[in-house]
């Protein structure tokens, strides 16, 4: 069950403000595709979108990892995007880097189509050594190692529309 909110409604927000500064900074005189990993980033991605001033186009891609509480260790790109890449600024956006394999592989993907640029937004990313070398260019919040839904990440498609992150605690 749902152990304890890890991460409020308050502090979400209040983040994605600070986040869209930043990438309005960055990003200044240009204009960002965004690419969205469906399904989890959703939330995250038109929050922050929301609140940038910064001109933007959207698209979505969709892979496969996890299943239940734990990754597979397999990658699969379920649906690709619908737009070329080639010449853009292109940020990718993911709800919680864990091992940090999705976002290699989309790197590595995306990173062969000659975009002019190519980053990472994420909301969380887990305190690993495994996902410790990779780069996230606007980060929401370093979190533990535990399993957590709300906000976008769902166990099994539950819980996705829950407004803040929790801990879901498999002995409860
Ligand atoms: P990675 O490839 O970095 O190991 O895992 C990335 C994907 O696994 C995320 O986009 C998300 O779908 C899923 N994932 C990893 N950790 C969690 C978690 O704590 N909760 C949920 N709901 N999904 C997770």
């Amino acid at each position: 069950m749902i152990d304890r909110t890890l991460i409020s409604e308050e502090r979400i927000a209040a983040r994605l403000d600070e986040l869209a500064r930043e990438i309005d900074t960055a990003y200044a005189g240009r204009e960002i595709l965004a690419v969205g990993v469906l399904k989890g980033s959703v939330f995250f991605l038109t929050d922050l979108l929301k609140r940038l001033s910064t001109p933007v186009a959207v698209d979505f891609l969709q892979v496969r990892s996890y299943a239940g509480t734990s990754s597979t260790g397999n990658f699969e790109l379920v649906r690709d995007l619908s737009s070329d890449i080639a010449g853009r600024d292109v940020l990718i956006f993911e709800d919680v880097v864990d091992t940090g394999l999705t976002l290699r592989k989309l790197l590595g993907l995306l990173g062969t189509r000659q975009p002019r640029s190519l980053k990472i937004a994420a909301l969380l990313k887990k305190d690993l050594p495994e996902n410790a070398d990779l780069p996230v260019d606007f980060l929401g919040f370093t979190i533990g190692p535990e399993f957590v839904v709300g906000y976008g990440l769902d166990l099994d498609e539950k819980y996705r529309n829950l407004p803040f992150v929790a801990i879901w605690d498999p002995t409860r």
